[in-house]
């Protein structure tokens, strides 16, 4: 697939800073030691819905994740997957009467428009599941023949169709007890992970599983459903949801890449099934050296959520008339690790603070820039501590606007690094 556009990153004075994060899988605060070129990827959108503020601050943390690597000289291989094909696409689109494609390319195009707004760094490599299926297929093959995935009959009642001199119609599995990687990237005791299991897509219903909480790797295909080919050993169907991002990632990226973001609602089950079905598949650890998350975002308090109708939508907020860099801005306020709600009074001090930025950068001079570019670079290097980074940019705009300054060309490279290190367009 194509990504939408990227946006010119300018460059800074001075050199960057190497960058810690805190990895969910050990609990601690590591450095990112990324090659010349740092990998990354990062859990892309099921297109069903328009971009909510949880999204946005979620690519709008990897997006600071990217720029620090970039100040600090490396490349970067950004892969980012669009589940463009799944249950609550297909469920969605049967609610509202549409082709499940269409309503897919819509959403698509409005996640883009959505993050050109928010000047987010596109992924280099933007991969979509229907694209990826034969590729999928494959590895669940792989998988199967080593034993590590094994076959559940489909109740006939289901009227899937059977592969071609099968029986009957299988659905496939992961056999999480076979693998001894299993609950390394979340941590989890077996409890807590059953209480969110069948809430994150899990099945834990479903007949004939070794173990609950295996996840579907293959779902044969049900009358209505669409599929592609899996061969003779799958029969017609489509892959899993953490299938299509084990595959991915291994293709793109291989293992042991740098950096596997998401929010905190994928740590389990999707980004510990990701991890073991690609131990499974290469016998390599670990899948991604460091694992981050974005806390969840809320409206005034309360838990946003699709079942409560209460979203708030950048699309929305854009056709308001709402600057796209005053919701990054209310976005950056607060740290990604820390839960925080939307509030219009958070969207008005992100405005009030653009506002006193822009007046602080319209002169020619100002007060010197060497200490805001330290403290920024050193904050977000800090486990992405962009409120710091936001603090130290306050106060030399409160000391420009209120002692002024004479460093000539100062409010010029301010302005450059607020754009390549914060993504804030002032
Ligand atoms: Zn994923």
């Amino acid at each position: 697939m194509i990504a939408w556009p990227p946006p010119f990153v300018p460059s800074v004075p001075g050199e960057g800073v190497p960058l810690r994060v805190h990895d969910t899988s050990t609990g601690t605060l590591r450095e990112t030691t990324p090659g010349e070129t740092a990998r990354l990827y990062v859990c892309g959108i099921t297109p069903y819905d328009a971009t909510h503020m949880g999204h946005a601050a979620t690519y709008v943390t990897f997006d600071l994740l990217q720029r620090v690597w970039r100040d600090g000289g490396h490349a970067v291989h950004y892969v980012q997957n669009v589940t463009d094909v799944d249950d609550p696409l297909l469920e969605r689109a049967t609610r509202d009467g549409v082709d499940w494609r269409d309503l897919a390319t819509r959403e698509i195009a409005l996640f883009h428009e959505d993050m050109t707004a928010l000047a987010v760094l596109p992924p280099d490599d933007y991969v979509g599941v229907v694209e990826s299926v034969e590729r999928i297929a494959q590895d669940v093959v792989t998988l199967l023949g080593s034993g590590r995935a094994y076959r559940v009959a489909v109740p006939e009642s289901d009227g899937a169709e059977p592969a071609e001199g099968s029986e009957g119609a299988h659905d496939v599995y992961y056999d999480v007890q076979a693998d001894d990687r299993f609950g390394a990237v979340s941590g989890w005791t077996r409890e807590q992970m059953l209480e969110v299991f069948a809430d994150r897509g899990g099945d834990p219903d479903r007949a004939g599983k070794r173990d609950v909480l295996d996840p579907l790797l293959w779902r044969a295909t049900r009358p209505g459903e669409p599929s592609w080919d899996g061969g003779p050993e799958l029969g017609a169907g489509r892959p899993g949801w953490h299938a299509e991002c084990t595959t991915i990632a291994l293709t793109r990226l291989g293992d042991g890449f740098d950096v596997q973001g998401g929010g905190t609602d994928l740590i389990f089950p999707h980004h510990e099934m990701s991890a073991v079905q690609a131990h499974g598949l290469t016998g390599e650890w670990p899948f991604a050296h460091t694992y981050v998350h974005q806390a969840m975002v809320g409206l005034d308090g309360e838990k946003m959520s699709k079942s409560k109708g209460n979203l708030v939508l950048v699309s929305r907020l854009r056709a308001e008339g709402v600057d796209p860099m005053a919701i990054r801005l209310a976005i950056l306020a607060h740290h990604y690790r820390t839960e925080w709600s939307w509030t219009a009074q958070g969207l008005t001090d992100a405005q009030a603070r653009l506002d006193r930025w822009r007046a602080a950068l319209s002169g020619n001079g100002g007060p010197d820039a060497t200490e805001v570019l330290r403290a920024v670079r050193e904050r977000l290097a800090d486990d992405l501590d962009a409120p710091g980074a936001l603090a130290a940019v306050d106060q030399w705009a409160d000391a420009a606007l209120t002692l002024g300054g004479d460093v000539e060309g100062a409010p010029g490279i301010v302005g450059r690094a607020l754009d390549a290190l914060l993504g804030v367009r002032v």
